[in-house]
């Protein structure tokens, strides 16, 4: 990813920070200049400010601001332990329900809290856990008499900035007691049928990486949650896990948001809709040019699409995804082939993701289930590639990515 490079004619950039940064220039520059003269750099007035103003934004009652969203997810689930049965950690026969097909960082963070993912196949149309394959594994679960683990809660993630469905997820987590942690990391702004995503688990877990929908200008996070518990749990947990530094009650992190990022996220929180616009009208834009090119499918959603064996061919899926990237299937084996033909005109390309997380040795060796085999997420891996999609990207440099690809496949 070619972040924060001018954008030179002929080259097309999966994201351009710099371009981003003079759109919005005055504002940030304000923002940083007030931090320069108060000097608060640890919990200043912007971490409050900010955490106030998502709140609002996300409609839920408390936010969290985090050092990364890596460490959001970790502080949430901890959090999560503590609350449930006072215990720092989860037991590694505790399980948590997860996808293969994310950012490591999502399994990784059940690991740092102890407990073990179990991984889930994705439905092939929306590239999300397969809520009905969640469903199998905790039934079959349910029946086996003598078994030591227990699955404590599920973590989905709204991947490329698609909602799960959400009504589904909650349902299944009641009836089974579980908990739900969101992974918003690539989805903020998102919605499931009006709800801000974030706000429908007990806690949902964003990050700022600057690459993200809302991005810092370095590592942030948040954690967002209406349980006033969870809360103060939280807030003790990302500064050494006491109230103040000399009353310790757990094992705590130095993972708070930093006073700057919080300014620059602050200034940047006001274009967050604009821009998630933008990125939806260049992912319809590329689906409308796209639909009649044989060898590759669209996202569904965007428009209708052609039929790949397994996916429906029409799936619909509520308003509120923000294309975090725009993500397209390549066909008979020619994805790598056509992301260097890309690469030879100037466009870049990126594969989110290649490998999926049961594949990895992290996850080898009893650190992970896998509820089935799991093929979709597998094949996801060989097939996809997103698109640049950056929300100042023009009509004509997305026509010029569009082009190429029609190129290539004539
Ligand atoms: C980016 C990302 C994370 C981690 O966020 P960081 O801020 O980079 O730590 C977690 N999960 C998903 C799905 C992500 O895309």
């Amino acid at each position: 990813m070619s972040m924060g490079k001018d954008t030179a004619d002929t080259h097309i950039p999966m994201l351009d920070l710099g371009r981003e940064y003079r759109a919005m220039k005055d504002d940030i520059d304000r923002a940083v200049q007030r931090c320069l003269s108060h000097q608060q750099w640890i919990l200043g007035p912007e971490v409050q400010e900010f955490e106030a103003a998502a709140g609002r934004y996300l409609d839920v009652r408390h936010c969290i601001g985090a050092s990364s969203g890596t460490e959001a997810l970790v502080l949430a689930l901890r959090a999560l332990a503590i609350k449930r049965e006072g215990r720092e950690y989860f037991s590694r026969d505790e399980q948590i329900i997860t996808t293969p097909f994310t950012f490591t960082a999502t399994g990784d963070a059940i690991l740092r809290a102890g407990a073990t993912p179990v991984f889930v196949d994705i439905d092939p149309a929306t590239f999300n856990i397969d809520v009905e394959k969640a469903r199998e594994y905790l039934e079959r679960a349910a029946m086996e008499k003598d078994r030591h683990a227990r699955v404590v809660g599920i973590l989905p993630v709204h991947l490329y900035g698609r909602p799960c469905d959400m009504d589904r997820i909650r349902q299944l987590a009641e009836e089974h007691g579980l908990f739900v942690v969101e992974d918003v990391a690539q989805a903020f702004g998102g919605a499931w049928k009006g709800r801000k995503l974030g706000s429908l688990g007990h806690c949902g877990a964003f990050s700022f990486f600057p690459s993200k929908n809302l991005g810092a200008f370095g590592d942030a996070g948040m954690v967002a949650t209406d349980d006033d518990e969870l809360a103060a749990l939280l807030r003790m947990l990302l500064k050494h896990g006491g109230k103040d530094k000399y009353n310790v009650e757990h094992i705590g992190y130095n993972a708070r948001l930093d006073t700057l990022q919080a300014a620059v996220l602050l200034a940047k929180l006001k274009y967050v809709d604009e821009f998630n616009d933008r990125r939806r009208r260049i992912a319809e834009a590329y689906s409308d040019q796209l639909r009649d090119v044989r060898g590759i499918a669209l996202p569904v959603d965007a428009v209708p699409c052609r039929a790949v064996q397994g996916v429906p061919s029409h799936v619909h899926v509520p308003a509120g995804h923000v294309f975090h990237q725009y993500t397209l299937r390549v066909l008979d084996g020619k994805r790598d082939a056509l992301q260097r033909f890309l690469q030879e005109q100037g466009i870049a390309s990126m594969i989110y993701y290649p490998v999926p997380l049961h594949k990895m040795k992290v996850f080898d060796g009893g650190m992970s289930v896998a509820a089935s085999s799991l093929p979709q997420a597998e094949t996801a891996c060989s097939q996809v590639l997103s698109l640049p999609i950056e929300p100042l990207l023009d009509q004509q440099e997305a026509g010029r990515v569009v082009s190429v690809i029609r190129s290539f496949f004539d």
